[in-house]
C-alpha cells in the first residue's frame, strides 16, 4: 500500500461522535458480530467468556491458516508446494485446537473426519482456477484508516489483495452458496475493504471478491464477486459501522433474538439475562 489519498468527507452519519473514546477503533468482523447480537458480542468480546468452539469454526481457522501460508509463500518466494500447504493446515488444526480450544468434537473419529476435510478443501483450492497465480499486491496486511462519517478509525486485515487491488476473503461452508445472498452478507466486510484500500491507497478496486471452500463430499471453490460500492453503499456501511461503535461506546449490549440464536453458545446466559444483572461467578455487570 502507498502513500494516503486525502478525501473530503462526502456525507455526514448524523450519529453522535464518540473519537477518543472506548472503542478505540473498529473492525468489519466486530461491526457485523455486535449488529448481529450485541448480547452475544459482549459474552465473546468484553466478558470473554470461553466456550467450547464449533467444529466447522475451527475447521474454517485451520483452512485460513493453509491458505494464508500459502499466499505468503507466493508473495515472499517461500515454499508454496501442497505439501508446505498441508503440513500448515496440520499445524494450526493441532495449534488452535491447544490455544483456543477445546473444540466441540464428539470424539476422535468426527476429529479426525474434520481433519481429512480441511485437507481436501485446501487441495481443491490449489487445484481450482480460483487459486492465487500470480503475484499478491499484499497478504494479511492490517490496515487502519480515517473514514469519512466514521468517528473511529476503520480497522481491518485482508485475507488476500489481488496484483489489481481486488480484495479477496476466504470463507469457509458447509453447502453451495446463493451469490447474491452471500455478497449482502458480507456487505460490511467487503465495503470496509474497498474504504480501506481507497483511504490508504487513492485507488478504487475493480472488484470485491469472496472464494468459499464448501465442505461437500468432493469440495467446491466457489468465486463470488460484487461490484465496486458507489457513495450509496459507502454510506449505508459507513453508517452501520457507526452504529456498532455508537452501541459498543454506549454500552448497550441487548439480547437479540433470531435465527442465529440456534447455534449460539450462550443460550443460557443469556436466559439469565436482564439489564445490569452481575454476570454469575464473575465480577462483571450485564449492561442494559
Ligand atoms: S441466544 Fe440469541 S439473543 Fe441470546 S445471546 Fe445468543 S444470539 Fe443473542
Amino acid at each position: 500500500m502507498t502513500a494516503a489519498a486525502t478525501c473530503e468527507p462526502p456525507f455526514a452519519t448524523g450519529l453522535a461522535p464518540h473519537a477518543g473514546t472506548f472503542p478505540g477503533h473498529i473492525s468489519p468482523t466486530s461491526a457485523k458480530n455486535y449488529l448481529g447480537c450485541p448480547l452475544r458480542f459482549w459474552f465473546e468480546k468484553i466478558a470473554c467468556v470461553r466456550k467450547p468452539v464449533p467444529p466447522a469454526l475451527h475447521l474454517g481457522k485451520a483452512v485460513h491458516a493453509a491458505l494464508q501460508a500459502f499466499h505468503l509463500a507466493r508473495w515472499r518466494g517461500g515454499d508454496d508446494s501442497p505439501e508446505a500447504v498441508a503440513a500448515a493446515f496440520g499445524k494450526a488444526f493441532h495449534e488452535l485446537e491447544r490455544d483456543e480450544g477445546p473444540v466441540g468434537f464428539d470424539d476422535e473419529a468426527d476429529r479426525e473426519k474434520a481433519r481429512l476435510d480441511g485437507l481436501r478443501m485446501v487441495a481443491a483450492y490449489l487445484d481450482s482456477p480460483e487459486c492465487l497465480a500470480g503475484m499478491p499486491r499484499a497478504v494479511e496486511v492490517p490496515l487502519r484508516e480515517e473514514i469519512p462519517g466514521l468517528s473511529v478509525p476503520l480497522a481491518g486485515t485482508m485475507d488476500l489483495v489481488a496484483s489489481d487491488y481486488t480484495p479477496v476473503d476466504f470463507k469457509s461452508a458447509a453447502s453451495r452458496p446463493d451469490p447474491w445472498g452471500a455478497a449482502f452478507d458480507h456487505e460490511i466486510q467487503l465495503v470496509s475493504y474497498q474504504l480501506l484500500i481507497e483511504a490508504a491507497t487513492g485507488v478504487t478496486p475493480p472488484s470485491l471478491d469472496l472464494v468459499f471452500l464448501v465442505k461437500t463430499k468432493v469440495p467446491q471453490v466457489i468465486r463470488v464477486q460484487s461490484p465496486p460500492a458507489d457513495t450509496h453503499r459507502k454510506r449505508r456501511v459507513t453508517a452501520l459501522l457507526e452504529t456498532a461503535v455508537l452501541g459498543i461506546a454506549e454500552g448497550r449490549f441487548h439480547p437479540q433474538p433470531s435465527m442465529h440464536c440456534a447455534w449460539c453458545r450462550f443460550k443460557s446466559g443469556c436466559m439469565r439475562w436482564t439489564p445490569a444483572m452481575t454476570l454469575p461467578g464473575t465480577e462483571r455487570t450485564l449492561p442494559g
